[in-house]
């Protein structure tokens, strides 16, 4: 039996975790700091724009496409393993376009999406108005509506990953920081390919096979007790939520609109998210950032772009604002998924800056590649 610890329980550990506990002669232990989705998970819209994205090849577009179609069959499969239910839109994602000289691109866009297999469709400012009577057609170019991208809730998604996992024999220890491991001492830092054969937290240890480092913010200093420092940094967006009296628009569309880079979340009986900000940290220690604040009324603008292109918001109640840290990379691109310089049985699995959770699935397969393939 081949043991793998897993460190971090937010929707990426969890993904992973869950796709791990699928392998035969796998023992999977997932340990985090906290209870389950409390980090960046918990602040995060569960927005995945996939075919939407101006990604169109290399590694970034095939890690979404994988998710989009791992998605596919996951929520139904975790749902039926699980009995849980996973609050989640197909409904598509609608994307405002206001400047005239950004249309070539979308339709440059569509054809190759077209030629990927996917459909993406180029709205009229009138279809726009038509199918979504809530927005503000005043503006509006175009409507750039795909069909194929998804939004859900992020921590049902990590807690029925976490119940999935469970079911199929993972071991899950809440609460409880990783702080050490054997076989990272100093003297071994300066050879190659070494190994760790422990992980400690401040109350047990386990003997392990392989680790998986899925700790977001926690990286850091993760990886300097390892002697390979891997910089992931905070980035801070706010969010709320809104509550009308009865639905936006029509009762039965309700994709999820972005407008500015701002998006307009339906969950279902008058209740809306809309976010998020996005900010990035004043030039500190690493510490001081993980500390940071967020900026006077910028939740005030997210919402007030919001209300520009669905005037109806204004008549709403907010009855919750919340901000999370993203886990972005520092000197390498988003997410970092690969093995950590100088040793044979450690991965890294973090840093996914804004897409985590549209990007969690496809983590976790590669992930399992990774493992399979040494
Ligand atoms: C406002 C906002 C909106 C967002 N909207 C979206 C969106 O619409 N779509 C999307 O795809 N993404 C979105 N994101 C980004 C998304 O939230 C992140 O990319 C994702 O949650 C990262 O998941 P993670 O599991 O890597 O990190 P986290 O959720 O932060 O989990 C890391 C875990 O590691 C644990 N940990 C750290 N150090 C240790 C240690 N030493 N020992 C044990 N445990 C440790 C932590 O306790 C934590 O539970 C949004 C983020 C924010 C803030």
């Amino acid at each position: 039996m081949k043991r793998i610890t897993v460190i971090g329980c937010g929707v990426v550990g969890a993904a992973i975790a869950y796709e791990l506990s699928l392998c035969p002669g796998v023992q999977v232990t997932v340990v985090d700091q906290t209870a389950p989705a409390q980090g960046s998970t918990a602040a995060a819209l569960g927005v995945g724009m996939a075919v939407i994205s101006h990604k169109v090849k290399g590694r970034n577009w095939r890690l979404r496409e994988r998710s989009l179609q791992r998605y596919q069959t996951l929520i139904p499969e975790l749902e039926s393993l699980t009995g849980r239910s996973i609050q989640h839109n197909t409904q598509g994602i609608l994307s405002l376009c206001f400047a005239a000289e950004d249309l070539p691109r979308w339709r440059s866009l569509q054809e190759i999406r077209q030629r990927q297999g996917y459909e993406l469709e180029i709205w009229e400012p009138e279809q726009v108005g038509d199918r979504c009577p809530h927005l503000n057609p005043a503006g509006v170019v175009a409507g750039i509506y795909s069909p194929h991208d998804f939004q859900l809730n992020p921590t049902d998604l990590t807690l029925a990953l976490v119940a999935g996992a469970q079911a199929n024999g993972a071991e899950f220890t809440f609460g409880e920081p990783v702080v050490g491991f054997d076989g990272a001492d100093i003297e071994a830092a300066f050879q190659d390919d070494r190994r760790c054969t422990a992980v400690h937290t401040t109350k047990q240890s386990w003997a392990t096979d392989a680790i998986v480092i899925a700790a977001g913010l926690g990286t850091l200093p993760l990886t300097q007790a390892l002697h390979q420092p891997t910089s992931i940094g905070p980035v801070l967006g706010q969010a709320l939520r809104i509550h009308l009296d009865e639905s936006l628009g029509n009762p039965d569309f309700q994709p999820v609109v972005n407008g500015n880079d701002i998006h307009l979340v339906p969950l279902g009986g008058g209740d809306y998210w809309v976010g998020a900000t996005v900010e990035f940290p004043p030039e500190t220690s690493f510490e001081d950032t993980l500390a940071m604040q967020p900026e006077g009324n910028r939740l005030e603008e997210v919402l007030a772009g919001a209300v520009a292109y669905c005037p109806a918001l204004s008549a709403g109640k907010i009855t919750q604002r919340w901000l999370g840290l993203r886990p972005r990379p520092q000197g390498q691109a988003a997410p970092v998924i690969q093995p950590l310089a100088g040793y044979s049985n450690i991965w890294l699995a973090t840093g996914h800056y804004r897409n985590g959770v549209l990007l969690a699935p496809a983590t976790a397969l590669a992930v399992r590649d990774l493992l399979e393939h040494r």
